[in-house]
């Protein structure tokens, strides 16, 4: 454990992670600095909540007073690592750390760590889910809206930590090691922050790098760069597959997830009485339920678990049918991939509600299952264009100025049995504060046209 008692410390970020680090380490001793780029008016909530903390506050961007003395960087994952004042910090070999990674040094839980492109939110909370019914003492935390460090003074070593895990809280780690880590799919995405696909991929591998012998790596088998990530892992790998039978590990055969592991017993289950949709979430599934086989969690509560859950809200949720139409609620749907997924996961036609701010990736990904599934395409925010020169010419498209707008025209040209589906493949930042605003904000929407109101 370091220690951190009369240490000079920068926290750069007064984001959720930002604050409660700070406040760690405040506690253990430390003397923080917590500088963020936004203007004291919008951070008015955050001020007042520090006000009686022993913490000195920078606003409106980072001065270099972050350099003063410093002996130590913590760094956001909403903030860029390759700023002026960063690579000024590296010159002078002050040590730049996440958040993750000083919960990981102060924490003595066994760390279930989740990350992927997509899927880590729902992976993580059904794995929670789990062990949680199975009796483990469970935390889940991370990404996922609790930060690591909030729960250094509430966990143990009997403790268990499921951590979603993002690749902006990888790339500044040094010693974390989980006990078991997932890598679940890795496709394109922020590739407006990490340089190429090379750096996306090089962060998340960071997941296993510590991992040892007596630790555990989980991957898709399907996905061929997060596959061939085996061949670098110091650690135990088993591999799931929705698409083929492994010789070792969780697989679907037929109708049935199967798992073949070396000295345990074969676990089977129907797909079909799977409630969460599409096969993404089967994915989804089988990751968790390698985590589940690992910690040697009863087949009655994993099967009574699977069985239930239903997913989390803003990701594939059925929010109301209104005259035979569907209306599909996948805000969280912020990149080309997730929205693929989405079209993958019905069967019926769809009118694709998508844009926001572009993130660089290209939506001609979208273009086959566009043509064949999608009735029409009503498409919002500053992505619009591109999305239209990408996608118009497979189907019908209508250009609309915000969300209300959108949720009207799709439900005007919306025919019983026809799905409008919320799957905007962009981030919401242009419109919105967040993906869980935009989908509160459809939702919203969607009870206002089942009432008749718009
Ligand atoms: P994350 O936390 O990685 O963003 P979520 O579970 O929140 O993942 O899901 C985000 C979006 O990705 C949703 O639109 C969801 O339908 C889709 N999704 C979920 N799991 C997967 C998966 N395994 N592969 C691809 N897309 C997925």
């Amino acid at each position: 454990m370091i220690n951190f008692k009369d240490k000079k410390i920068v926290v750069i970020g007064m984001g959720r992670s930002g604050i409660s680090v700070a406040r760690l380490l405040n506690n253990l001793g430390g003397h923080v600095f917590l500088s963020d780029s936004k203007n004291a008016s919008e951070l008015k909530s955050e001020i007042r909540d520090l006000k009686n903390e022993n913490i000195e506050l920078e606003t409106g961007g980072h001065t270099e007073k972050i350099l003063r003395n410093t002996d130590l960087i913590i760094l956001s994952p909403g903030v860029p690592s390759d700023t002026d004042l960063l690579k000024v910090a590296s010159g002078k070999n002050i040590p730049v750390l996440s958040e993750v990674e000083i919960a990981y040094q102060l924490l003595k839980s066994p760390i279930i760590a989740v990350t992927g492109t997509n899927g880590k939110t729902t992976t993580t909370t059904l794995i929670g889910e789990i062990l949680k019914s199975s009796g483990y003492k469970t935390e889940v935390a991370g990404n996922i809206g609790n930060p690591l460090s909030n729960l250094v003074n509430k966990t143990d070593k009997d403790n268990l930590i499921v951590a979603e895990i993002s690749s902006f809280q990888l790339e500044n780690i040094d010693k974390f090691k989980p006990w078991i880590s997932l890598i679940l799919n890795i496709t394109p995405d922020h590739l407006n922050r990490h340089k190429d696909l090379e750096g996306y991929i090089e962060a998340k591998k960071k997941i296993f790098m510590n991992q040892e012998k007596e630790d555990f790596l989980v991957l898709n088998a399907d996905d061929p760069v997060v596959s061939r990530m085996a061949e670098e892992a110091k650690c135990k790998v088993l591999f799931f597959s929705r698409k083929k039978e492994l010789k070792e590990g969780i697989f679907v055969k037929g109708n049935e997830i199967i798992s073949i592991l070396n000295g345990l017993p074969s676990f089977k289950y129907p797909v079909a009485s799977l409630k969460i949709p599409g096969p993404h979430n089967l994915e989804n599934a089988l990751a968790s339920i390698a985590v589940a086989l690992l910690c040697k969690v009863d087949f009655d509560v994993l099967i009574k678990v699977i069985s239930e859950f239903t997913g989390v809200e803003h990701r594939l949720e059925l929010v109301d049918e209104v005259k035979g139409v569907r209306f599909i609620n996948d805000s969280k749907a912020t990149n080309v991939d997730s929205a693929l997924k989405a079209l993958e996961s019905f069967n019926k036609p769809i009118i694709l509600i998508a844009g926001g701010r572009d993130k660089g990736s290209p939506y001609s990904p979208l273009g086959s299952l566009v043509k064949e599934k999608v009735k029409a395409l009503v498409l919002l925010g500053e992505a619009k264009d591109k999305i239209k020169s990408e996608l118009g010419n497979y189907t019908k498209v209508y250009m609309v100025g915000d969300l209300k707008e959108a949720v009207k025209t799709s439900f005007s040209s919306a025919e019983e049995g026809d799905i409008v589906l919320l799957s905007p493949a962009c981030s919401s930042y242009d419109m919105f504060d967040n993906y869980e605003e935009r989908g509160k904000e459809f939702k919203r929407l969607v009870m206002q046209i089942a009432r008749g109101y718009i």
